[in-house]
């Protein structure tokens, strides 16, 4: 059975007067996943995070949180929601513990369970020996992660952090990693980042936004599926060229190839398929009936890099284009 909706985003836009900084923006999250918004700086993500927190208004489309909307019943959206903005605002002048059991009270936490919540994410988030220190003595690292034990002090369903990693050093960045990734099943996340490898390392799916549209969504396997419909596949063969040539010309299944020569008499072979089948059984049989020695097999892996750029880049040339049409005009 499919897992419960916990975000339901439809056709989202916000315009700030002229500007539009989200448009049609429509995906869903379900319970216990966590997904990764990625885009360049200005993409839309801190506008799309800070509508679902219910602290800035559509312009159009609707936004729920575990079914219930973001504008309309914001009360019981915020009670289910932990919300680190990006330079989150904190009270330099106040002991971790004092702010914590002070944040811990504004979202309704009374008595023994306030106490306990407190103590259990100042453990979570790496904060106990610094407890009692001033928040403004704080390194940012560490004020980081007071901006995460707020937002999970109430044990709220979901989760959303504004890039939760930006600005610390490779070992703080690697902790808070670390924490977001064991929220996982328990809780659902949805942060921003504009580090691929990251997004890689920590989520279970991806949106990648520009200029406030969603160009691709999926987990990083399916991403580099989807664009392995361009399937190419690295032959390293040793046989002789004229044959090697009439081979890959005579085969219906590969569309494209180039040949380069390599050392001890082998050729290095980039294949591009012709639909979308798996040409490396294919060519392993071509080969062997041939017995041709083969030292090189591979299927070309997409790295979300590669992903990345694929996607904006065919954005860039649709924008280019549609102003020189509209220059037309
Ligand atoms: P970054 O990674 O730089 O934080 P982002 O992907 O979070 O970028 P947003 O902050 O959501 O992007 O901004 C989206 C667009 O909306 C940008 O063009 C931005 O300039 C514009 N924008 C954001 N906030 C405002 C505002 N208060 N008034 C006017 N324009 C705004």
């Amino acid at each position: 059975m499919d897992k419960p909706c916990m975000i339901e985003v439809r056709d989202l836009t916000k315009r700030y007067g002229n500007r539009v900084a989200i448009r049609g923006v429509s995906f869903t999250v379900a319970q216990g996943e966590i997904v990764g918004l990625l885009g360049p700086n200005g993409a839309g993500k801190s506008t799309t995070m800070r509508i679902l927190a219910g602290f800035l208004p559509a312009t159009y489309g609707t936004a729920r949180v575990a079914g219930h909307d973001v504008a309309r019943e914001s009360l019981e959206v915020r009670r289910r929601i932990g919300y680190m903005p990006e330079n989150n605002p904190l009270y330099p002048e106040m002991r971790v513990v004092e702010y914590l059991r002070f944040r811990a009270r504004l979202k309704g936490l009374r008595g023994r369970r306030a106490r306990e919540r407190v103590e259990r994410v100042l453990e979570q988030c790496g904060l106990t020996e610094v407890r009692r220190r001033l928040i403004g003595q704080l390194s940012k690292g560490y004020r980081q992660r007071v901006g995460l034990a707020d937002a999970l002090v109430h044990e709220p369903d979901l989760i959303i952090l504004d890039e939760p990693t930006i600005g610390l050093d490779p070992h703080q960045i690697r902790s808070v990693r670390e924490l977001i990734k064991s929220l996982a099943g328990r809780h659902t996340v949805l942060l921003s980042t504009h580090i691929l490898p990251e997004a890689e390392m920590i989520c279970h799916r991806m949106l990648i936004l520009w200029d406030g549209q969603v160009l691709a969504a999926g987990t990083p396997a399916e991403l580099e599926q989807r664009l392995s419909a361009d399937h190419q596949v690295l032959v390293e063969v040793a046989a002789p060229e004229a044959e090697l040539r009439a081979l890959w010309a005579g085969r219906p299944e590969v569309a494209s190839w180039e040949m380069t020569p390599a050392d001890g008499g082998y050729w290095r072979c980039w294949l591009r398929a012709a639909g979308s089948e798996d040409l490396r059984p294919l060519v392993y049989h071509w080969v062997r009936e041939r017995s041709w020695p083969l030292r090189e097999l591979t299927r070309r892996r997409y790295t979300l890099e590669d992903i990345y750029v694929q996607v904006t880049a065919r954005q860039e040339q649709d924008d280019e284009r549609g102003e020189e049409e509209e220059g037309e005009w």
